[in-house]
């Protein structure tokens, strides 16, 4: 369901049941790497998060566990509901991810197959999904681009169409791998905004610390498998030792 923003006060968020809780998950990839060592995690309905850290801090192997693409060690409930073998289905239609690369994301002939696809697979009715398609590519600004081909769109459009994709599905959650990587500064612009006028909780991992600081309240920063800071953007940015420590520059030292 697509839900309102809703102003998020802490002292409420702190007791409130989290949207997404992830407590103590450790992760190693079948080579022995170990990228997760007990993330501890919770956000609340309406929180727009950004998750930061250096290359190889873990970043992208968390937001790959949000809807159980990997499963590791530890527990993760999304609106209460625990990730395991019984729940994927019901976790991957409240979760949506959209990945870094567009490309790993659209692989049909046209534009609407590819928007249509989830809701298609979750077994809605035709009009249903077409409301949805319309509704989706309506807000990510894509209307006129149905029929076209997705591999032959822009990669700022491209991105916007990976974005429609899981807005298909009404997900609670949206969780972005990189979302402004490899965009030009209109297509950036056009991207921010956007993000800002979505009204859905959001987890958002980026190297784009401008970005940060004009679109997020919350900032997780994550180094070696683990959060080693978790708070408001404004303190964190400004705690010059904390971001060094992390490979991380203020946005104006750029
Ligand atoms: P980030 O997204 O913060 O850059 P990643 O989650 O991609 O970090 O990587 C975390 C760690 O896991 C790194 O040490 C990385 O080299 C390792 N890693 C990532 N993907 C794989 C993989 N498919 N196989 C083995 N190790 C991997």
């Amino acid at each position: 369901m697509l839900l309102p923003d809703l102003a998020v006060d802490a002292s409420l968020s702190a007791h409130a049941a989290p949207l997404l809780l992830i407590d103590d998950l450790h992760f190693a990839y079948p080579d022995g790497r170990v990228a997760l060592r007990g993330v501890r995690l919770r956000i609340a309905r309406g929180e727009k998060v950004a998750l930061v850290g250096p290359n190889g801090a873990g970043k992208s192997t968390l937001l790959l566990h949000l809807n159980g693409i990997l499963r590791g060690k530890g527990r993760i409930e999304v609106a209460g509901m625990s990730v395991n073998d019984h729940t994927l289905p019901q976790v991957r239609a409240r979760v949506g991810l959209v990945f870094q690369h567009p490309d790993d994301q659209l692989f049909s002939p046209t534009v609407f197959e590819d928007v249509a696809f989830g809701p298609l697979h979750m077994g809605l009715a035709a009009d249903e999904v077409r409301a949805r398609v319309e509704r989706a590519l309506a807000m990510v600004g894509m209307s006129a681009y149905q029929e076209r081909h997705p591999y032959h769109l822009s990669t700022g459009e491209k991105k916007r169409i990976a974005i429609a994709t899981v807005l298909a599905m009404e997900p609670d959650i949206l969780a972005f791998d990189e979302p402004s990587a490899g965009l030009d500064p209109r297509a950036r612009r056009g991207l921010i905004e956007l993000l800002r006028g979505l009204p859905l909780t959001m987890l958002v991992s980026t190297h784009d610390m401008a970005m940060v600081q004009e679109l997020f309240d919350r900032m997780v920063i994550m180094d070696e498998g683990r959060v080693v800071a978790d708070g408001c953007v404004t303190a964190l940015l400004a705690d010059r030792a904390l971001l060094e420590a992390h490979g991380l520059e203020m946005p104006w030292n750029k």
